[in-house]
């Protein structure tokens, strides 16, 4: 890693948390960003899964814009007619009843952890205090969210953790038997891992722990924030996974870059959150869901979805073309345009190698590049990346021989 980063840690009065790559980016505009110097990248990483309309999207431009001029923020001792209608706009298009805004992905899966130990509270049960996680998850970095995270890595220096999280081998059937369902309120999971690897969960699996969940009256809860907002060919992952979950969290994508989170709950779940039980001073803003809607809007009113999966297959089709040439590549995985290429070897020098080629692409885990085009990329562009791809491999195929 540390010949693909720099850290600016003499230089920059900003605290030292991210690893940076040697790249200063100051102007976006469709799939495609721009340095200090002027040079042009394709941006494969979309901000991470965030800019799903591609960089400074037209339609959410002109919503900001507008609001800009009207009205930026009034608290949430007002009622927000934006809010009203983003809400609208997300239960409209899931089976959930009812949405709590919020600023980030941590923050909404703060929400739905609150919302889950309430909940179990308001039923009678007050024995059930415990959450389920699954081993490669990432939830967020908040104390709470941290420990939710069942990567140890990410606990490291910071124990003792907020107690109550239990965590179980992601995707396997025989270790769900180990659910202590009487101290179980709820399950929160991924569909398709992000940061843990771009790992999918497989269909039983899933509905193994939605009808696990709806016998014990537990919680399922599906951390959507990456998956969501049509990065898989859907508006929602869950979508294709035939269930139906009681709470969804959602952020990244929603926004299109202007920072948004959100929770969504079905009705008998979100009735344990009323008046002095959760809440945040600029959660729900005007400006922010003016961004909110024209994305939810963009994406539902201009065919993204089923573009999303035209041009997933190809993609997909293409890396496993390039697998079946190069021993390189151990496996392609990944649903619509969170795709995941696991390498027999570091991803971190191969990302660099991209960038020398003006293409950002990111790693999830040592071995593993995850791609993530804006969902509006264009076949040109798909192609471009296949043959820079290509030429790689190529040449770290010749230089190892
Ligand atoms: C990014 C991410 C989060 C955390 O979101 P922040 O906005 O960084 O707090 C949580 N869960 C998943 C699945 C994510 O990809």
């Amino acid at each position: 890693m540390s010949n693909t980063v720099t850290n600016h840690t003499t230089s920059s009065s900003v605290m030292n948390i991210y690893q940076r790559f040697p790249l200063t980016l100051v102007k976006g505009k469709g799939s495609f960003v721009w340095d200090e110097q002027g040079e042009k990248y394709l941006d494969y990483t979309a901000g991470i899964a965030t800019c799903n309309l591609g960089h400074v999207p037209k339609q959410v431009q002109e919503k900001i814009t507008e609001q800009l001029d009207t009205l930026w923020h009034c608290s949430n001792l007002y009622t927000i007619p934006m809010q009203e209608a983003l809400a609208t706009e997300l239960t409209k298009n899931s089976c959930l009843d009812k949405v709590f805004f919020c600023n980030s992905g941590a923050e909404a899966n703060e929400s739905a952890i609150k919302l889950a130990k309430k909940y179990a509270k308001d039923k009678g049960n007050p024995e059930k205090t415990e959450i389920l996680t699954f081993t490669n998850s990432f939830h967020g970095r908040t104390g709470t969210t941290m420990a939710a995270t069942a990567q140890e890595k990410i606990h490291q220096g910071f124990f003792p953790l907020t107690p109550g999280f239990h965590y179980l081998p992601f995707d396997d059937r025989e270790s769900l038997a180990q659910i202590d369902v009487n101290r179980t309120t709820a399950v929160l999971l991924e569909l398709v891992q992000g940061e843990g690897g771009v790992n999918p969960a497989s269909l039983e699996w899933v509905k193994q722990l939605e009808v696990l969940c709806n016998k014990n009256d537990i919680l399922l809860m599906v951390d959507e924030i990456q998956t969501g907002i049509g990065r898989t060919g859907t508006l929602f992952a869950y979508e294709q996974f035939g269930i139906k979950p009681d709470v969804i969290t959602l952020a990244k994508g929603l926004g299109s870059g202007f920072p948004v989170g959100a929770m969504l709950a079905n009705e008998a779940a979100a009735k344990s959150f009323h008046p002095g039980t959760h809440g945040s001073t600029f959660g729900g803003n005007p400006l922010a869901m003016s961004a909110g809607l024209a994305t939810v809007e963009t994406i539902m009113n201009e065919d993204i979805l089923s573009e999303v999966k035209t041009k997933s297959e190809w993609l997909k089709a293409e890396l496993d073309d390039l697998k079946s040439t190069f021993s390189s590549i151990e496996e392609v995985r990944g649903l619509g345009l969170l795709l995941g290429v696991q390498l027999a070897f570091e991803a971190g020098p191969f990302v660099q190698k991209f960038r020398e080629k003006g293409i950002l692409v990111l790693m999830a885990g040592p071995n593993v590049l995850r791609i993530l085009p804006p969902l509006t990329t264009t076949t040109d562009e798909l192609k471009h990346f296949i043959l820079v791809f290509r030429q790689l491999l190529t040449e770290s195929r010749e230089f190892s021989l």
